[in-house]
């Protein structure tokens, strides 16, 4: 667990992700009440509580646990996290509430696409009572002492997808609206996962994000950036590049998942992020492969 200073108001934890740093954080955002925004998976939650005790916010402290979309390193460990802080609601788009209600097709569903390697990181999802999830797509949180969240609408990477503006700040609290930006491993590029991945609506955010001359973006995976219009256009540029990959090799006739995705993302096949880098690889080209196919059948 690494603590990472942000702002006067926001502190990211680093929750050791899949097992190594440098890849997922939760953020802490304090005014009066405290917000905690991503949950990261069931396995990181040990780290992300060390975290909070570190800061020394006590877990009855949290009213707030904020996650910008139902995967499960961003939501999956919601459930054990609402146990450990229990003042605190769970917020995520009101499409997505019934998963973390009932978990059981939504793990079945990553196991699918995330592969069996990185599978085996991800950890279980816990049942959260319904009458502690609330719907997130209208959010408007007033922690006290000016920290305001607020979410907007930004599908693509998935369909219940929100970020959260910190208007004390102007910063963006953006999900994988923008892909990965993990500096430490070097590793940038937009996540089109299967099932639900939609290239349109992806394409919509990313270029409603780029209108917005925003000062800062906190990235889940990694950390805050203030370079966002390189980030922006860097995500955009990458998409481009998936998107000609992934349609030559249709045209071409049977695409095959790991030669692209190898293509994709030229990554050794040891070091710590490996893992990482090739299950996130290949679920993107997977996602990409579906859906263009549905856009040529359709
Ligand atoms: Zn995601």
């Amino acid at each position: 667990m690494e603590i990472i200073p942000v702002d006067d108001h926001i502190t990211a934890i680093d929750h050791n992700l899949l097992g190594i740093p440098g890849v997922g954080v939760s953020y802490l955002v304090r005014g009066e009440s405290a917000a905690l925004i991503e949950t990261g998976t069931s396995p990181t939650v040990p780290h992300t509580l060390a975290g909070l005790e570190r800061l020394g916010v006590r877990p009855e402290q949290i009213d707030h646990i904020i996650c910008t979309h139902v995967h499960m390193d961003h939501a999956g460990g919601a459930g054990y996290l609402a146990a450990a802080l229990p003042r605190a609601s769970v917020y995520i788009h009101s499409m997505s509430i019934e998963h973390l209600a009932d978990p059981a097709r939504l793990m079945a569903s990553v196991r699918r696409a995330v592969g069996e390697e990185a599978w085996a990181l991800h950890g279980d999802v816990k049942p959260i009572p319904v009458e502690r999830l609330r719907p997130a797509e209208q959010l408007r949180l007033d922690l006290g002492r000016d920290v305001v969240l607020e979410a907007i609408a930004t599908p693509g990477h998935s369909p219940d997808h929100l970020s959260y503006w910190d208007r004390r700040s102007g910063g963006l609290f953006i999900g994988d609206a923008a892909g990965l930006v993990m500096d430490r491993w070097g590793l940038y590029f937009p996540v089109t996962p299967v099932p639900t991945y939609n290239l349109r609506a992806h394409r919509d955010t990313i270029a409603m994000l780029r209108a917005q001359s925003i000062p800062r973006i906190y990235v889940t995976h990694h950390g805050p950036h203030d370079d966002v219009d390189l980030q922006l256009s860097r995500a955009h540029e990458r998409l481009e590049e998936l998107v000609g990959l992934v349609d030559a090799a249709l045209d071409d006739g049977a695409p095959d998942v790991d030669a692209l995705a190898a293509r994709y993302l030229p990554y050794p096949d040891d070091g710590p992020a490996a893992t990482v880098a090739r299950s996130w690889s290949r679920m993107s080209v997977a996602g990409m492969i579906r859906y263009e196919l549905k856009q040529r059948q359709a």
